[in-house]
């Protein structure tokens, strides 16, 4: 893009993690120059302010939005559609609406018959995060050498399209363009399958303790690493279960099986194809940390 990009009024719905963040490297960057907050808890809205997150707030979603010239849409996914449902009466022709939801297909199906005529939807998923939520959580390098995949659809506006390109290589992400559906397919499987599984191993461990068995306090740094992400938001996650239904559950299948030929391993005490399993995904993952040394874990 030849010309810096620049935004007068900038409304983001949803100032956590994700949405905060963004407002951040917004600012920083000269992108945006009056950011305003909406929310639905005064507190967080009232830290996103004195954290400098944002420059104003309010709860009313008619007059966050009125006049802006770009709207990030950052609430948990089962709650974007009705977010933009609320929001279309109010939206100015030429205003952009992009969100940050982590799956796409079902986001993009509910939203596109609610954007009005003249303003201009771009669907986006940083893949970028940590287990803290809410606006103290934010921080501006958050997306730095992240990917953040668009999903454009035959109705996406180019030029709109490229000026989300544009600000999302502003926060350092590197920007992959798929169609929805093999996103929902990938994420399925390196994101969303890995939360189930730590929720359910540490689930597990829990049932343990309610044995009678204090088995959490003899855990270590392998079973904190592991588990880290289980202690994610149980709302966002609950939608993205419910967003992302049919792969998640190919995705759990294909898991399934995997575990259950692998108990039949240990049962038979297949050492050398237990070594062999162990093996592949060793060095599966040593080349994911070698190729992405400065990537968090
Ligand atoms: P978060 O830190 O919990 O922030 C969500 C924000 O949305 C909160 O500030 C919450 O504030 C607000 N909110 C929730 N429901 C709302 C509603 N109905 N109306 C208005 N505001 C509402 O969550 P996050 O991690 O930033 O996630 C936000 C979005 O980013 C989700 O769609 C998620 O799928 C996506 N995402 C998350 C990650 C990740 O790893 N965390 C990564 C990529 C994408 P109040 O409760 O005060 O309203």
């Amino acid at each position: 893009m030849g010309k810096p990009l620049h935004f007068n009024k900038v409304a983001i719905i949803g100032i956590g993690l994700i949405g905060g963040s963004l407002a951040l490297v917004l600012r920083n960057e000269g992108i945006a120059s009056n950011i305003v907050g909406i929310g639905r808890g005064l507190h967080n809205l009232e830290s996103a302010q004195r954290l400098g997150i944002i420059d104003s707030f309010t709860r009313d979603i008619g007059e966050g939005f009125k006049d802006a010239d770009l709207v990030v849409v950052a609430v948990p996914v089962l709650k974007i559609a009705e977010t933009i449902r609320q929001a279309a009466p109010h939206l100015k022709p030429g205003c952009i609406v992009t969100d940050v939801g982590s799956v796409k297909g079902a986001v993009i199906t509910e939203v596109t018959p609610l954007i009005p005529e003249g303003v201009h939807f771009v669907a986006g998923h940083p893949i970028a995060g940590t287990e803290h939520s809410g606006a103290e959580a934010a921080f501006p390098e958050l997306y730095i050498g992240r990917k953040c995949i668009l999903t454009p659809t035959q109705k996406t506006d180019s030029g709109a399209l490229e000026k989300v390109r544009f600000i999302w290589e502003a926060t350092g992400a590197k920007v992959v363009v798929m169609d929805a559906a093999s996103h929902d397919m990938i994420l399925a499987a390196v994101s969303h399958l890995p939360h189930m599984i730590a929720y359910t191993l540490v689930n597990t461990v829990g049932d343990i303790e309610d044995s009678g068995v204090d088995a959490l306090s003899y855990s270590a740094g392998g079973f904190k690493d592991f588990t880290r992400i289980a202690s994610s938001s149980p709302e966002m996650w609950s939608d993205i279960c419910a967003m992302n239904k049919a792969q998640l559950l190919k995705t759990i299948d294909g898991f399934s099986r995997r575990l259950e030929s692998l108990r039949a391993l240990i049962e038979k005490e297949d050492l050398a194809a237990l070594r062999s399993e162990f093996g592949r995904a060793k060095s599966l993952r040593d080349s994911l940390i070698k190729n992405n040394p400065k990537e968090r874990a």
